[in-house]
């Protein structure tokens, strides 16, 4: 089948959780995908036409898998990043600085110098907002306009904001098409569930599948910190409404529906359908079990829609819990067939 007449989409980091479900989905409304990322999909085959094993810190690569077509969609998804394990420890800050930046600026800098793209999704994250902001569990601001003074309280946050600033200028210099949106933790199924880099919901799901009756799971710090998670299926469609809206961004991609931690291990429990309990470790403990401080993140933190719902018209609505019993079955399955992340 000719595929001149197929829109084309090229997707960034197509081999990490959000980006091969992006794949998936863009592959299902008929577009013609090329994806980029340092590694395949772990958890299934690539649903891409093509698909480019690549490092998009080197120019070059980003030339050649830029250059050679009319984009309709390119989606930029490639960051080296991971859950508080990975982003809050302090030991990965140089790396994620640098890696994630050399690959936003050499993307901006291609999409402007080739002027082929119809339009670039970025995807910013809700860890770029002013820590003051968020120290009261119940009441954390993250309205999109609450981002300046800036005062993100991680490295992996204030590469964040300089790359929507990156792309934000591209567009205003040399007149590129952007969308930047602030995702909000991001969950589901065939995400990093192990390994150092999975985020909360997989590693609550995780500990409550590998737990015996009555074994206690661990919950890092109080679990009076706050959050919210959105499914990825609705984080998908959020995405699409927006990237093909009028509205630039940056704007939140998350739920409202906000959890205490401990309560959200509580969930996870739920779901296993197990009697479990719930072990808070912090402080001296948690150094001695893991060698540094106890990567908590901000005390509270909470999607804002408003301008979502006001820009594009549309709003998320899965309850927290029907997306952790998906995501719960799934892990539980890995590691019933004895599989690992990589
Ligand atoms: P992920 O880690 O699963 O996917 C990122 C992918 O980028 C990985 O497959 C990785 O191999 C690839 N990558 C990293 N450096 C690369 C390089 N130099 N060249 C090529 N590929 C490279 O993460 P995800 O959860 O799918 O997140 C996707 C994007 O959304 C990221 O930019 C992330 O910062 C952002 N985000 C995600 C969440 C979330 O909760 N998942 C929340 C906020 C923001």
């Amino acid at each position: 089948m000719s595929t001149e007449n197929l829109k084309k989409a090229l997707v960034m980091g197509a081999g990490g959780f959000i980006g091969s479900h992006m794949v998936k989905r863009l592959k299902k409304e008929g577009f013609w995908v090329r994806g980029v990322d340092l590694k395949y999909p772990e958890y299934a085959e690539t649903a891409a036409d093509e698909f480019v094993q690549g490092d998009l810190r080197d120019p070059l690569l980003v030339k050649n898998v830029m250059s050679d077509s009319h984009w309709d969609e390119v989606y930029q998804f490639a960051a080296d990043m991971g859950g508080a394990g990975f982003v809050f420890t302090g030991e990965n800050d140089a790396d994620i600085m640098h890696n994630s930046a050399l690959v936003n600026l050499n993307v901006a800098h291609q999409a402007a110098k080739d002027k082929n793209t119809e339009r670039i999704f970025y995807s910013s994250s809700a860890c770029m907002y002013p820590e003051h902001n968020q120290l009261d569990s119940d009441n954390p601001n993250c309205t999109e306009d609450s981002a300046y003074p800036a005062d993100p309280d991680s490295e992996y946050g204030w590469e964040k904001l300089f790359s929507e600033r990156v792309f934000l200028a591209f567009m205003r210099n040399y007149g590129i098409t952007v969308r930047v949106a602030r995702y909000h933790n991001i969950f589901g199924p065939e995400g990093t569930w192990d390994g150092g880099r999975e985020k909360a919901p997989a590693a609550m799901c995780r500990k409550a599948a590998l737990a015996k009756e009555g074994d206690s799971i661990e919950v890092w710090g109080p679990g009076t910190q706050t959050r919210s998670f959105l499914y990825i299926d609705e984080c998908i469609e959020a995405t699409i409404r927006f990237m093909r809206g009028e509205f630039i961004g940056p704007v939140n991609i998350g739920s409202e529906e906000m959890i205490a931690m401990n309560d959200f291990a509580k969930m996870a429990i739920q779901v296993s359908n197990k009697a479990l309990d719930i072990y808070n470790i912090d402080g001296e403990d948690f150094f001695n079990k893991y060698g540094h401080k106890c990567p908590i993140g901000v005390n509270g933190r909470n999607s804002d829609n408003s301008l979502y719902f006001e820009k594009v018209g549309w709003k998320v609505s899965e309850p927290l819990i029907n997306g952790m019993q998906r995501t719960f079955s799934w892990i539980n399955q890995q590691i019933i067939e004895g599989k690992k992340s990589s």
